[in-house]
C-alpha cells in the first residue's frame, strides 16, 4: 500500500525511512531500560529480521491505515463493561453464556503525572489499557527490557478469585463464529492466542492481588450481512471464544528476542513475506539513486 508521510499539520513531508526518535532505537547490550511492546514481540515471532531492523537499525516500515470501525466497537464494548464494573455485575453476554460468576475487575484508582507534570487520577484498568505510555508492564528477569502491552479488559472470576485476560475482536465474516473453528484455519487468529498468553505473562510478573486464571476470552463481534440492507446501522453477532492460557513457552521466546537485539548479526528474513519479495524484485529493476546519509 502507498503510505505518504505527513507532519502534524497534515502537510506532506519527505519520508526518510528512518525512525526520528533515537530513544526508540536499541543499542546492542545497552544498559538503559528499554520498552518492548506486545506488538513488537509479535513482529519478532513473524520475522526477527524486520523486528531487528526496526529496533536496532531504526528503519521505519510503512504504516497501515487505522481500523476506525474496529476501534469504535472496542470503545463501545469498553463502555458497556465499565458500566458493569461500576456496579460489579456480570455483563449481559456473560449471563447469557452461564458465566454470571464473572464480573469486570475493579482494580481501583491510581495517580499519574501527565506531560505538564500535573497529577491526575486514573482508573487502573484505563492505565492498563493505554498502550502508548502505560499499559501492563513487567521488567523481564534481571534484564533492562520492560515488556509492555495495552489490554482491552480484565475480568474477575468471583468463585476462584482469579483474574481473566480479555481481548475484544471485531470482524466481518459470512461464517458463524464458533469455538470449534475459530483457531482452526486462520493464521492470524492463532496469533491471538499468543497475545492473550503475553498479557497473562505480564500480569503474572506484576504480582497483582489475585492470581491469573488459565481461562482467557476473546469477545468476538462479527458484522452481519443482513437482508434488510444497511439503513445506517450494522448488526453484530457476539461470541465468547475461550483460550486456555499457556505462558511457560514465553520465557524462552522472550529470552531469544533479547539475545537477538544484543548481537550485531541481522537475523534471517521470513521467506513468505510479500514485502521483502517486493523489495527484492524492485531493487532489480528500479534504482532511486544514492541514499542520502543523515
Ligand atoms: S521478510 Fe523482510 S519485509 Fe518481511 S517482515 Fe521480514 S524483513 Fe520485513
Amino acid at each position: 500500500m502507498i503510505d505518504l508521510k505527513r507532519n502534524t499539520k497534515g502537510e506532506y513531508v519527505e519520508a526518510t525511512g528512518l525512525i526520528s526518535q533515537k530513544c526508540r532505537i536499541y543499542q546492542p547490550n545497552q544498559k538503559d531500560d528499554f520498552k518492548i511492546s506486545r506488538s513488537r514481540f509479535g513482529e519478532f515471532k513473524d520475522c526477527p529480521r524486520c523486528f531487528y531492523l526496526r529496533l536496532v537499525k531504526g528503519l521505519q516500515s510503512p504504516g497501515m491505515p487505522q481500523f476506525k470501525l474496529n476501534e469504535l466497537t472496542d470503545t463501545l464494548l469498553k463502555k458497556e463493561f465499565d458500566e458493569c464494573r461500576k456496579i460489579q455485575k456480570p455483563h449481559r453476554k456473560l449471563i447469557e453464556d452461564g458465566l454470571e460468576h464473572i464480573v469486570p475487575y475493579d482494580a481501583g484508582i491510581t495517580k499519574i503525572m501527565n506531560s505538564k507534570k500535573e497529577e491526575k487520577e486514573w482508573q487502573i484498568i484505563d492505565v492498563w489499557r493505554e498502550s502508548k505510555n502505560h499499559g501492563l508492564k513487567y521488567k523481564f528477569k534481571d534484564t533492562n527490557i520492560i515488556l509492555q502491552g495495552g489490554i482491552d479488559d480484565v475480568w474477575l472470576n468471583t468463585k476462584t478469585k482469579e483474574l481473566i485476560v480479555v481481548d475484544y475482536k471485531s470482524q466481518a465474516s459470512p461464517k458463524k463464529v464458533s469455538q470449534d473453528t475459530y483457531f482452526d484455519k486462520s493464521g492470524y487468529h492463532g496469533s491471538y492466542k499468543t497475545q492473550l498468553d503475553f498479557y497473562a505473562y505480564l500480569m503474572k510478573g506484576m504480582n497483582l492481588e489475585y492470581g491469573i486464571s488459565d481461562d482467557s476470552y476473546l469477545y468476538v463481534v462479527n458484522g452481519l450481512d443482513v437482508e434488510e440492507g444497511f439503513n445506517a446501522e450494522i448488526k453484530f453477532s457476539e461470541t465468547l471464544i475461550h483460550h486456555k492460557i499457556e505462558t511457560d513457552y514465553l520465557d524462552y521466546e522472550i529470552q531469544n528476542m533479547i539475545e537477538t537485539i544484543n548481537t550485531d548479526k541481522i537475523p534471517e528474513s521470513n521467506k513468505s513475506c510479500k514485502n521483502c519479495a517486493y523489495a527484492r524484485q524492485r531493487s532489480v529493476i528500479d534504482t532511486l539513486g544514492e541514499i542520502k546519509k543523515e
